[in-house]
C-alpha cells in the first residue's frame, strides 16, 4: 500500500475498569503488525509501573487546557475527574506510516470519535457478569472498598452503552477473547482490501462476525441482567 494514500483504520476499544481490557490490548499489540497504539494524554497521576509516553503522557491541567486551545485533540473527556485526550498527531503519524490505529478510550470519547470518523470500528469489552467483575476488582488489590463500589456503579453506566459499539467481546476466557479480538481487527482489514478470501481468512471472518452486536444480543442479556440493566431491543451501531 502506498503510505501517502493510506487512510488508517481506527479501532476503538472501551470497557469498564476490571474487565481485562489492558491485558487484551497489550497482547493484541504484540500479535498484530502495523497497528499503532494511540498513547493518550492525561492529567491523572501515574500509577505503579506506568511510564510517561508508554501507557500515557502525564501532563498538568494547564498543559492539557493549552492543548485543547490549540485544537490538538481528536477527542477529549473528563473521566473520574481527570482529563484524558487523544492527540490528532497519532492519526497523522499512522497515515504516514501506512499503519492502523488503536484507541483505548472511554464511552464519551468513543462517541466523539464516531461523530468525526464514522468508519471507526468500535469494540466494547464486557465482563462475564457483575460478580466476576467485582472479584477481579478485588483481586487487583488496587482499590479500597469504597472505590470498588464506585467502579461497579460506573461500570453499569458504561455497560448501558454497549449497543453503540460495532463489536462486543465477552471477556470470559482470555485466550478466546484474544483470538476474537484479533479476528475483529484482521477481518476489518480484509474488508478494506476486498478481493477473494482464503479458507483461513474466511474462518477469521466467521469468528469476528460472532462478536458483531447483532449476533451477540442473546449472550449479552444475562450479563446486562446481572448489572440490573434492562435489555434493549433494536438500535445498534
Ligand atoms: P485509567 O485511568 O484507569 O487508565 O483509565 C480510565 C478510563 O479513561 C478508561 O476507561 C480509559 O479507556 C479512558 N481513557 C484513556 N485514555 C483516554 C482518552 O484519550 N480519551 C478518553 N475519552 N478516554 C480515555
Amino acid at each position: 500500500m502506498n503510505p501517502s494514500t493510506h487512510m488508517p483504520l481506527v479501532y476503538i476499544i472501551s470497557a469498564p475498569s476490571g474487565s481485562g481490557k489492558s491485558t487484551l490490548v497489550s497482547k493484541l499489540m504484540k500479535l498484530v503488525p502495523g497497528l499503532d497504539f494511540s498513547v493518550s494524554y492525561t492529567t491523572r497521576p501515574s500509577r505503579g509501573s506506568e511510564q510517561n509516553g508508554k501507557q500515557y503522557y502525564f501532563i498538568s491541567r494547564d498543559e492539557f487546557e493549552q492543548m485543547i486551545a490549540r485544537d490538538e485533540f481528536l477527542e477529549h473527556a473528563n473521566v473520574f475527574g481527570n482529563y484524558y485526550g487523544t492527540a490528532r498527531r497519532f492519526l497523522q503519524e499512522a497515515a504516514q506510516q501506512g499503519h492502523d490505529l488503536l484507541l483505548d478510550i472511554d464511552v464519551q470519547g468513543a462517541q466523539q470519535i464516531k461523530r468525526k470518523l464514522p468508519d471507526a470500528i468500535s469494540i466494547f469489552v464486557l465482563p462475564p457478569d457483575r460478580r466476576t467483575l467485582e472479584r477481579r476488582l478485588r483481586e487487583r488489590g488496587e482499590d479500597a472498598e469504597q472505590v470498588i463500589q464506585r467502579r461497579l456503579v460506573t461500570a453499569s453506566r458504561e455497560i448501558e452503552n454497549y449497543d453503540k459499539y460495532n463489536y462486543i467481546l465477552v471477556n470470559d476466557r482470555l485466550e478466546e477473547s484474544i483470538d476474537s479480538l484479533q479476528a475483529v481487527v484482521r477481518s476489518e482489514r480484509f474488508r478494506r482490501l476486498g478481493g477473494p478470501l482464503s479458507e483461513e481468512q474466511k474462518q477469521i471472518l466467521v469468528l469476528a462476525d460472532r462478536c458483531r452486536l447483532s449476533n451477540i444480543r442473546d449472550r449479552v442479556q444475562p450479563i446486562l441482567a446481572s448489572f440490573a440493566i434492562p435489555a434493549v431491543t433494536g438500535g445498534g451501531a
